[in-house]
């Protein structure tokens, strides 16, 4: 049996860039305006996940990402890794979503595809959780509007041999792990142990500028309500939201080993801190 996935792919802020990344005083969102952006890094092991059940049973890579308009390039990328083809969710109506709100568009999306394809996807895979927001609520939230069956923080995945729609699944837990027999379709965050993501080839570079990659806006999905979507339609709200102090006074100590660590005690004792002896 062939496998047709959906890859949930969210774009973030690049690392080396934190330091210019500022959240808006008023709407508490983030301004990412001239900061470059990046796959979110747990999003390409699912990608990969994706392409494997690809080349071992067939089916097709769908990926699909609800961002501002230039996470164009962020779906190149993911295209010239092997994906089919790629969606991109975009409009100001979709903006400052909270996770349900953007679990609800990535829904629209989702059933989008799938009626214009004339099938049901059997996996919709996303990561375990963003390197920004980094809620972990998406997958599940998702899996909760498409009615599937879902689990997070999957990090192995294997085929039940002689049963086509049976897999079992193991989830990370603090001390330990646990084991799930589940059928498709199912919604998985999967964790980065899933699979290693493969390097971008040249040849993957060429292909992936003549892959569609379809653009959609509020227009589009026409079955979503207002009353779910962007800022109005997210159910929390940050409340306030302020940079934290990091001015720090410093003492310098000087004399011998054993003199500065009596002084580093007294001081210690002196905040409040109990040192033994
Ligand atoms: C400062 C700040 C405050 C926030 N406050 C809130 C808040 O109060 N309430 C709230 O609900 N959210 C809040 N968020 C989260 C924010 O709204 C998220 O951008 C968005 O809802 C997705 O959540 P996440 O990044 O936590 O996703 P996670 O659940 O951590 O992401 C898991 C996976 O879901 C998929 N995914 C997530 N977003 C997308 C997307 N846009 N397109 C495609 N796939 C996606 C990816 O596969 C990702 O790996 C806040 C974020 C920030 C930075």
């Amino acid at each position: 049996m062939a496998y047709n996935v959906v890859v949930c792919v969210k774009p973030v802020p690049d690392p080396k860039h934190y330091d210019k990344v500022t959240i808006d005083p008023v709407k508490k969102t983030i301004t990412r305006a001239g900061i470059p952006t990046l796959v979110n890094p747990v999003d390409k092991s699912a990608i990969e996940l994706a392409l494997q059940l690809r080349e071992y049973y067939g089916g097709g890579v769908a990926v699909v990402s609800m961002a501002p308009p230039n996470a164009d390039e962020i779906l190149r990328e993911v295209l010239a890794m092997g994906a089919d083809e790629a969606y991109l969710l975009s409009d100001r109506a979709f903006g400052g979503a909270d996770t349900l709100a953007t679990s609800y568009t990535l829904y629209h999306g989702i059933k989008k595809i799938e009626a214009a394809k004339g099938y049901a996807f059997d996996f919709v895979l996303c990561g375990s959780e963003s390197a920004d927001g980094a809620t972990a609520q998406v997958s599940s939230q998702l899996g909760e509007w498409l009615g599937y069956p879902h689990l997070w923080n999957v990090y192995e995945l294997e085929k039940t041999p002689g049963k086509d729609e049976a897999f079992s699944m193991k989830t990370k837990m603090e001390n330990g792990y646990m084991e799930w027999a589940g059928r498709t379709p199912l919604v998985l965050g999967v964790a980065r142990e899933i699979r290693k993501p493969r390097f971008i080839s040249v040849m993957g570079i060429m292909k992936a500028k003549s892959k569609p990659l379809t653009v959609w806006g509020r227009g589009d999905l026409p079955a979503a309500e207002d009353t779910y979507l962007g800022l109005k339609g997210s159910p929390t709200q940050p409340g306030e939201i302020f940079s934290p102090d990091l001015k720090r006074s410093g003492e310098l100590f000087t004399g011998t080993p054993e003199e500065i660590v009596g002084r580093v005690v007294t001081v210690l004792r002196a905040n409040g801190v109990v040192v033994g002896g």
